[in-house]
């Protein structure tokens, strides 16, 4: 149905609602937003420019021993996607320490490391071979995780949203043009928390690298400037409480630093 139907339809069907509506509606770009919802950004490195987020896209247990603790077979099955919403980006200065609320409802509140690539051209099936022509940039993030909830609505084979997608659950840094910094396939991506080392891996060891993950998913979405891609964690994800200060740290990008409140 086209919208000039739908709005005729929806005129009949709520003749009531609509009686002090105009009997044409405005033409398309002089209708106005009713109020102003902001543009989730994340800052350029070396740049006053920012980064405009659309979708974050997230890819699931992307690192075989990362996949078995979390109970699955890291055999090369195809990769899986959650997305959070844009808004849950919260960007972090490098050299300071933002403050990360204790989200609510969970009792097991788990960090995960990970490289995230950003995207300024988008595309449907596109290639591994032509996929890092996608990717303007990189940053360090955190894919933040209820993992109680996670766990619990898997079990009852409901989804993930309440574990994942929730506000603040994306700290990251800056984005770093691969013009200047190339792209990142190989270093080492570590996470500590109050000085202890925790997460500690190599970015060769994803099961997808980036440029597969980008061609995986743009078979399912159409991709667009703006996109993100949360590339997936190393093993040893684990639990923080208020007060704990995580650093994530991806070579050849600054660190990120948290402190749970
Ligand atoms: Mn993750």
């Amino acid at each position: 149905m086209d919208r000039r139907h739908w709005v005729a339809g929806t005129a009949a069907a709520g003749a009531g609602l609509l009686a002090g509506c105009a009997a044409t509606p405005p033409a398309v770009g002089t209708s106005k937003t009713i109020f102003p919802v902001a543009q989730a950004t994340i800052p350029i490195a070396g740049s006053g420019e920012l980064f405009p987020v659309r979708r974050i896209y997230c890819i699931g247990r992307n690192y075989a021993a990362h996949a078995r603790e979390m109970g699955s077979d890291p055999t090369r099955e195809p990769p899986f996607f959650f997305q959070k919403p844009s808004d849950a980006v919260q960007y972090v200065v490098p050299g300071t320490t933002a403050d990360h609320p204790y989200p609510p409802l969970t009792k097991n509140y788990h960090y995960e490391i990970e490289l995230v690539a950003a995207l300024h051209k988008g595309g449907k099936n596109v290639t591994p071979e032509q996929a890092l022509d996608l990717v303007y940039g990189y940053a360090v993030g955190l894919d933040m995780t209820r993992r109680d909830l996670q766990r619990a609505m898997g079990d009852e084979k409901k989804p993930w949203e309440i574990g994942k997608s929730f506000d603040r659950s994306a700290p990251i840094g800056p984005i770093h043009p691969a013009a200047r910094i190339g792209h990142l396939k190989a270093g080492a991506i570590t996470l500590k928390v109050n000085g202890q080392l925790k997460q500690n891996a190599n970015l060769d060891q994803m099961i997808w690298n980036v440029a597969e993950q980008i061609s995986k998913l743009s078979q399912a979405f159409e991709l667009m400037p703006g996109d993100i891609v949360f590339s997936g964690t190393p093993e040893n994800v684990g639990p923080v409480v208020p007060g704990d200060v995580m650093e994530g740290a991806i070579a050849g990008l600054p660190t990120l630093n948290v402190r749970v409140v």
